[in-house]
Order: C-alpha cells, then structure tokens, then sequence
C-alpha cells in the first residue's frame, strides 16, 4: 500500500486524481490522506467523488472512504476492463476531470471504450470542451490512441446537465513517445463567444472588445448561442492552430463581470501565449504529464511551471519509476523530459 500526501504542494484535486489513474494501471494499492487540504472546502467535492467511482468501476476497484466531504481515501485497484460506461456528476462539477481521471486508464486497457459523463463541460478552472477536443486529444493521438469528443449538451456553471462522450482506442501497447518543442507555423485561429440563455450581444460584446486587443481575422470571430444547454452560460474560446500544436485559451463570463472584460482578459490570455513562445501553455503542461509518464516519454517546452505541474511531477514520481527533469533554457522557457533516464 503507497501512502500518498494529498495536502502536498498545491494540495487540490488533481493529487487524488493522478493517484487514481497510476494506481489502477500499476496495480499498486494507494492510500491518499488529507484530501484536498490545501482547499477551502477540503475533501471529497461531487466531482472528485465521482472521479474515484468512475476509476474504481474501471478497473474493478475496492474503495474506502468514497463519501462525500471524505478525506482519506483507499484504493484497491482491479484489472483494467474496456467497455461502455456512463457517469453522472450530478452537478455542474467538470466532466472532463472525470475523464481526466480515467482515460489514462482506459488508454491501457486491451480493447475500445465508450464513456459518457453527465456534468459541467464549460467550468473555470477545469478544461473546457473546447481545450479537450482541440488541444489535448489531438497530442494524445499522435501518442498512438484514437480518441474522440462528442459535446452533446454544453453545460454551465451552476446548471450543469451537460454530456459528453468519448470514444477510445487504446494503442494496444505503451503510448508513444512525443515531442513538443516548436510551435510551427500558424495554420488557423478561431475565437467563439459561447452564449447559452442570455442576450446575443454579450457575445458580439466580448468579440468586440477581444479583436480590439489582438490581430484577428473577422471571420475568425463567432458567436455560438447553445439554446441546448440546461441554464445560462457564457464563456469566450480562442483557438490558435499552429502546426505542430494548438492552444485553447478561455473565458468566462459571469454575473457582475462586463462583457468587454472578459473579452479582453482573454486578449492578454493570447498575447501572453504568443509573446512566450513557448508551444505548451500553462494547462497542457500539467496534462502532458501522466500520458508521458506512462507511456515511452518524451519532451515539450513550456513557460514556467505551475505548482500544479510541479505538484502532479512529484505525485507520478511517487507512483511510477520514472525520470522527469525540468530545466530553464536561455530564451526563458522550460523544457520539461519526461522518461528521463
Ligand atoms: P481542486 O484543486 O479545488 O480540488 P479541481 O480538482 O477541480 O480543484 P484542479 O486540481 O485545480 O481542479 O485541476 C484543474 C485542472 O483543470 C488542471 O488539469 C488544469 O490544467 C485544468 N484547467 C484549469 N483551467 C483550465 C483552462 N482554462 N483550460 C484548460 N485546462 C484548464
């Protein structure tokens, strides 16, 4: 049994949920105390509840401590089982960090998968649709694994009811290597205003005062009203595809926040991206890291690292014997080698 520290460096949610992937594709039984310590609500939140449920029903764990509020937690993983599953958060807690939690899993089984989670898919602080479908899946592809998203229904923030599904085709053996290190030439770039339940104008609002701060063509610029989704909502997406990466940068509006200031929160959000030349921003960093870890490795470079990634390096270091080793260039950016020896 690992004993494995959740008030540790940031002391969130993602030291349980790397935990969890790890331990279901070792084998190695985890414990993990003082969950979320470092938080104001510490424990067990509805999302990461549902995390822990979804990762033991994968891999046939037995678990302790699966209640909410709950802050230690044991973990029993099983084998490793592909199959159709479906998860409810049951708020508008993130269903991509449900997904986060068992993908890696589910990219090691011995055959396809097909996962539904009912929950928020535009949450801040947590990957929106948009930044799984565009940015990190594609990375994952090129690692060897066909995975695809399907937003059936958005969901925001306080609402939820959103779904999303995805399809994943294991590689059949280890992740490949990958390597990013260039951005490459600029090949698109959209910005989308999200409008779900409120006025049309927010989002024309928000582009306005977004392409007023950065260079954008207008027919990348979109409002995209989502009368599918359960409540209101709004967040602003930019997408910039480059060849070799794409970056997805959000924001989210919210009440007593003007339109023109999310537009433009988002606009520095860009030219910080594009001014670091960096190619993996701050999120991706963090991801990248348990894919590589687990699979053959590999190196990107990125701008300083958050203590997110740097606490997820020392909890897949705990879990895995694996080298990582983060050093700073000359040109100010971070390469990150994962697999080191
Ligand atoms: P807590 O830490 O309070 O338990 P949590 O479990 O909801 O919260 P974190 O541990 O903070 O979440 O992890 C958030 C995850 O969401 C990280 O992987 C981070 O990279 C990702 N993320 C946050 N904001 C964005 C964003 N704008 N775009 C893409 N990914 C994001």
């Amino acid at each position: 049994m690992k004993l494995i520290d959740g008030a540790f460096g940031e002391g969130g949610g993602q030291i349980l949920r790397t935990s969890l992937s790890l331990s279901a594709i070792t084998g190695q039984p985890v414990t993990i105390q003082n969950v979320r310590a470092g938080r104001a609500k510490p424990g067990l939140l509805r999302q990461h509840l549902t995390a822990l449920q979804a990762a033991a029903r994968v891999c046939g764990a037995e678990v302790e401590g699966d209640a909410l509020g709950s802050t230690t937690v044991v973990f029993t993983p099983g084998a490793i089982q592909a199959g159709d599953y479906a998860f409810q958060v049951g708020s508008a807690g993130s269903a991509h960090l449900v997904l986060q939690t068992i993908l890696p899993i589910l990219l090691a089984a011995d055959g396809p998968s097909e996962i539904s989670v009912e929950g928020g898919t535009h949450n801040d602080h947590a990957p929106p649709f948009e930044f799984l479908a565009q940015a990190f899946l594609p990375l994952i592809h090129r690692m060897g694994a066909g995975v695809s998203a399907t937003l059936v229904r958005p969901g925001f923030y306080p609402a939820g009811g959103g779904r999303v599904v995805l399809r994943v085709a294991p590689p059949g053996g280890p992740l490949g290597p990958l390597e990013v290190m260039e951005r490459g030439p600029l090949a698109g770039q959209r910005c989308q205003a999200l409008v779900a339940h409120l006025p049309y104008s927010v989002g024309q609002r928000e582009l306005a005062a977004f392409s007023a701060r950065v260079t954008w063509p207008t027919h990348g610029l979109e409002v995209v009203p989502m009368p599918a989704s359960l409540g209101p909502g709004n967040a602003v997406v930019a997408e910039l595809r480059f060849a070799h990466v794409t970056e997805v940068l959000t924001a989210f509006g919210s009440r007593g926040i003007r339109a023109e200031q999310v537009g433009r929160g988002l606009a520095d959000q860009v030219r910080a991206y594009l001014s670091a030349d960096a190619p993996v921003g701050e999120h991706l960093a963090d991801q990248l890291l348990v894919p590589l870890a687990m699979g053959s490795g590999g190196r990107f470079r990125t701008g300083p690292l958050s203590l997110h990634a740097r606490t997820n390096i020392a909890v897949i270091q705990q879990l895995l014997d694996v080298g990582v080793e983060v050093a700073q260039r000359d040109d100010g950016t971070v390469e990150v080698t994962v697999g080191a020896p």
